[in-house]
């Protein structure tokens, strides 16, 4: 049993977290950059391989997903200004915001309509490839194209993918395990969507459904699976290689900044915000920013006040060891994505020295937030991914944000600052559910 009293007299902020109020969580351990990488097992080499690979298998997405026709069959989503959401921000919240403000749209990624279509997807090519050239369907030199033939489908038939999920991760999951001919089956706790139950179905998934949340179901499928020997599990709290697919997003960023003439440097920061469930997306995406930037770029997470487990893990310094419900809270919140009650303690390990801090969000929020956006800029994002704005909105108005700026010498440089808001998704929600969100007015 935890000793929530002890726990609160070490970590203060745990205080405030148990009455459900919105935290500013600057990180005490963070130290600069290259210490930081000296505690993490991956390097950009890794990144490398991971992304070589997902250029390899290019003619394979591209046949099975003609839509990313025009990426060349690179799953890569478009960064856009959002100068008047940032006009709004300013007005309504009092933001103060200086920079420029942008939206990565990992919202709008092909095949799986979130961040998830990174790094699960990534590791169902993986698996695929060490199949396929293991037993002899694919030479090293082969266009891989070559793993759409009937021959190649019917050989994958015989091993079956499973995942935990709360939702998009057994859509991107479930969408590519599909495609390349697996039997999938995805593990879903109680947040699970219906309609997203329903696009995994249309795609001939196997969805077994939990009463119980996301760990409870994770913990399951791996059960299940370990009892197959041509069964795979998708691992959210552990995977290197998930993690890696997300990493591979910094690269692309980089390029993606450069042809938008926004300089990132000592005197021209990056501050990104990246809505936080198990850690696997922010973590691999941040992992992969700083390998990138360097000190230049400040990675936040954003969490729901139901459910910040990243934030109870890092801040008590538990990691996987503590959940939000050992602390009283319910783990229930209304961004389905982000509804994880125990943070990945690889991810963890890897963020320790290497995060800024982390902001939580009250549902209420989400919704606001969302339709900002909608009303400003015409972009719809669900729920989860509008948490990123908590960022941008509190980052030069409180006192806590305010003195990690002073700390880092940011506080003459913010008129430079390029600030990212990583939407993480949304474009597979379907019109109806939109219309239900659209009129969703909560507490606040
Ligand atoms: C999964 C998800 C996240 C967070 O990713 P984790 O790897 O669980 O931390 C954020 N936003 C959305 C919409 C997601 O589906």
């Amino acid at each position: 049993m935890l000793d929530i009293t002890e726990l609160e007299r070490k970590t203060p902020i745990l205080k405030e977290i148990r009455e459900e109020k919105e935290v500013f969580w600057m990180n005490p351990d963070k130290t600069n950059c290259q210490e930081a990488m000296k505690h993490i097992e991956l390097t950009m080499e890794n990144v490398n391989d991971a992304e070589k690979r997902l250029e390899r298998f290019a003619p394979f997405i591209m046949k099975c997903f003609p839509e990313t026709k025009d990426r060349n069959g690179l799953i890569e989503s478009v960064l856009t200004p959002i100068p008047k959401m940032k006009e709004l921000l300013n007005e309504k919240y009092q933001s103060n915001l200086e920079g420029t403000l942008l939206l990565k749209q990992d919202s709008h990624l092909a095949i799986a309509g979130s961040i998830k279509a990174r790094g699960g997807i990534y590791e169902v090519l993986k698996y695929t490839e060490d199949l396929a050239l293991e037993n002899g369907l694919l030479k090293p030199e082969d266009s891989y194209e070559k793993l759409t033939d009937e021959e190649c489908r019917k050989f994958f038939k015989n091993y079956t993918i499973q995942v935990g999920s709360t939702g998009n991760l057994g859509m991107s999951i479930g969408i590519m395990s599909a495609a390349v001919g697996y039997q999938v089956i995805v593990h879903m706790s109680v947040d699970a969507k219906q309609w997203k139950k329903d696009i995994l179905r249309s795609h001939g998934v196997t969805v077994k459904e939990y009463e119980s949340d996301y760990s409870e179901a994770v913990k399951n499928g791996r059960a299940l699976s370990d009892q197959d020997p041509k069964s795979y599990f998708v691992d959210d709290e552990n995977s290197r290689t998930l993690f890696l697919g997300y990493a591979v997003a910094a690269k692309r960023l980089k390029k993606q900044l450069d042809e938008q003439k926004a300089t990132v440097d000592e005197e021209h920061p990056l501050f990104t915000y990246i809505p936080c469930g198990v850690g696997g997306a922010p973590g691999g995406v941040s992992f992969g920013l700083k390998l990138v930037f360097g000190d230049n770029v400040h990675c936040f997470f954003v969490e729901p006040t139901q459910a910040p487990c990243m934030l109870v893990g890092m801040s008590t310094g538990l990691n996987h060891e503590i959940s939000v419900q050992d602390i009283g809270l319910t783990g229930l919140t209304h961004a389905d994505g982000l509804a994880v009650g125990r943070p990945s303690g690889f991810v963890g390990g890897v963020m320790k020295y290497l995060l800024s801090g982390e902001f939580t969000v009250r549902d209420a929020k989400l919704y606001d937030y969302m339709r900002d956006l909608l009303d400003t800029e015409a972009i719809f994002l669900e729920p989860s991914a509008c948490a990123a704005f908590q960022g941008p909105v509190h980052m030069e108005k409180s006192e806590i944000t305010e003195n990690y700026l002073l700390e880092n010498h940011l506080k003459e440089k913010m008129k430079n600052v390029t600030h990212i808001a990583w939407a993480t998704g949304g474009n597979l929600v379907p019109e109806e559910i939109r219309e239900e969100y659209k009129k969703t007015y909560l507490d606040k």
